[in-house]
């Protein structure tokens, strides 16, 4: 038996759209939400909206600029460059405490809506540092928004433990690989679809895809 509804947080990259067609195989109704915080690029929020209107998902677009205001980053500031962390360096990329703040309003807006169920792409295998990402960190909030609301939300991570070749991978057994190749943007230049080829998450996404390929032209 299919749940009911999901809000499914997306952001129109790889990860997110793969949810997206996950969710939609899982769940009678889902609902998609994007954050906007000010991007470098808003043609992130733009290929959000475009997806969601092609496959005919409810769409929410909430401002969340006040993150931008609290955490100046290497993704809201033309000025700071994207660089991986240097050894037990966070990431220029990372926003304190995003996730807490996206899924806390995930929840919020799924207690609106009447979704129990909340997807998110987050992923530990390729968690660049991530603390947010982590598997034990979704645990907690998880018990926290239902402490919060009294209320039995589950949160879903269906890439938790998939490396980027195996995400890849699910999104053919969807059969989106091709949607999500062609239509979806992971790049931190604002490029869609296989990006500048340069920065850390083209790199991240080609070495992923260049793997999958492999291991599908071997079976
Ligand atoms: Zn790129």
């Amino acid at each position: 038996m299919r749940e009911k509804k999901a809000i499914v947080v997306f952001s129109g990259g790889q990860d997110s759209t793969t949810c997206l067609f996950w969710a939609k195989e899982r769940f009678e109704e889902i609902e998609a939400v994007t954050f906007d915080y000010g991007q470098r690029h808003r043609s992130e929020i733009e290929c959000a909206i475009e997806i969601a209107k092609e496959l005919g998902i409810r769409h929410h677009v909430l401002d969340m600029s006040l993150l931008n205001q609290l955490t100046p980053n290497a993704l809201t500031r033309e000025e700071i460059k994207v660089e991986d962390g240097q050894e037990g360096e966070l990431p220029s990329t990372f926003v304190p405490g995003r996730n807490l703040l996206f899924l806390s309003f995930a929840g919020i807006l799924a207690s609106q809506v009447g979704a129990k169920h909340i997807v998110t792409g987050v992923c530990e295998t390729d968690f660049s540092g991530y603390p947010d990402c982590r598997d034990i960190f979704i645990k907690s909030l998880n018990v926290t928004l239902n402490l919060s609301m009294d209320d039995t939300f589950v949160i879903d991570t269906p890439l938790m433990w998939l490396n980027k070749a195996q995400t890849w991978e699910l999104a053919d057994q969807l059969g989106a690989f091709e949607f999500v190749r062609e239509r979806t943007l992971t790049c931190y230049n604002g490029i869609i679809a296989d990006g500048c080829g340069e920065c850390p998450a083209c790199k991240l996404r080609r070495n992923g895809l260049d793997e999958y390929l492999r291991s599908r032209k071997e079976s």
